[in-house]
């Protein structure tokens, strides 16, 4: 059986393009997962899905355009009403900032029960079941701060990994070693960023990659500009890739 990738937000933190934050629906037989819950995913998420089939959302790192989507998806299905258990993994202080941004939002946010749980997972080197996925996270280089890591997802019999935001490094060739897809940021085309990826560089370590497939996603005002010569598969909000 495949597994379906869908691009709900395929852009970087200034929504370049009129691209969504990022946001990547993985289904499978087994469930739903999503990868990365930006700020601007909800109507990208309503508008594919029943939000209430979703069983897990695996967060890369604390940066609003990866995770501040969350409380408006909890929000929405907290009033869905959804009933069964909702996992979200990501970063050690995944559950403490979705607390803070959320009361920021909506103050009397968790004054009334929940009808269903928030099951918060810290993610690691070792995989953890999420949903209908075995997810590991593994620190690449980014803003410290936001606590950065790549996901390798075990769903429906592929792997699927997913750099976040992140630098080039050794880091990445282990988070792709052996993946039936690997989703990489390609935030900028050639101009050198310590915290981001550039498509040049990206191509210039290719053989270093050992996964079957690359689809460049997290594109900049740069990269877009530059798409033509990108020489990778590229997201596009709402298109579906079959792996
Ligand atoms: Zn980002």
């Amino acid at each position: 059986m495949s597994v379906e990738v869908r691009f709900l937000g395929s852009g970087n933190a200034f929504a370049a393009g009129g691209r969504g934050h990022a946001c990547i629906m993985v289904t499978a037989t087994e469930g739903r997962i999503l990868l990365d819950c930006g700020g601007s995913a909800l109507p990208a998420i309503t508008a594919a899905c029943d939000p209430s089939t979703i069983d897990a959302v695996a967060i890369t790192h604390l940066h609003g355009d990866h995770f501040g989507g969350l409380p408006y998806l909890v929000l929405q299905q907290k009033y869905a009403p959804r009933s069964r258990p909702l996992a979200l993994g990501g970063p050690p202080s995944l559950g403490a900032r979705f607390l803070q941004v959320a009361d920021g939002l909506y103050p009397d946010f968790l004054d009334e029960p929940f009808p269903f749980e928030l099951e918060f997972t810290t993610l690691h080197e070792t995989p953890v079941r999420l949903g209908p996925a075995d997810v590991s996270a593994h620190p690449v280089t980014h803003v410290p701060a936001s606590e950065p890591h790549g996901l390798r997802v075990r769903v429906g019999g592929k792997l699927i990994a997913y750099t976040g935001d992140a630098a080039w490094s050794d880091a990445l060739p282990a988070l792709a070693d052996g993946a039936d897809l690997f989703i990489c940021e390609a935030t900028t085309y050639s101009t050198n960023d310590p915290a981001h990826l550039s498509a040049r560089e990206l191509a210039r370590h290719r053989d270093e990659l050992r996964a079957k497939r690359i689809i460049v996603t997290h594109l900049g005002s740069e990269s877009l500009a530059n798409r033509h010569d990108l020489v990778f598969d590229i997201a596009e909000d709402g298109a579906t890739f079959e792996v």
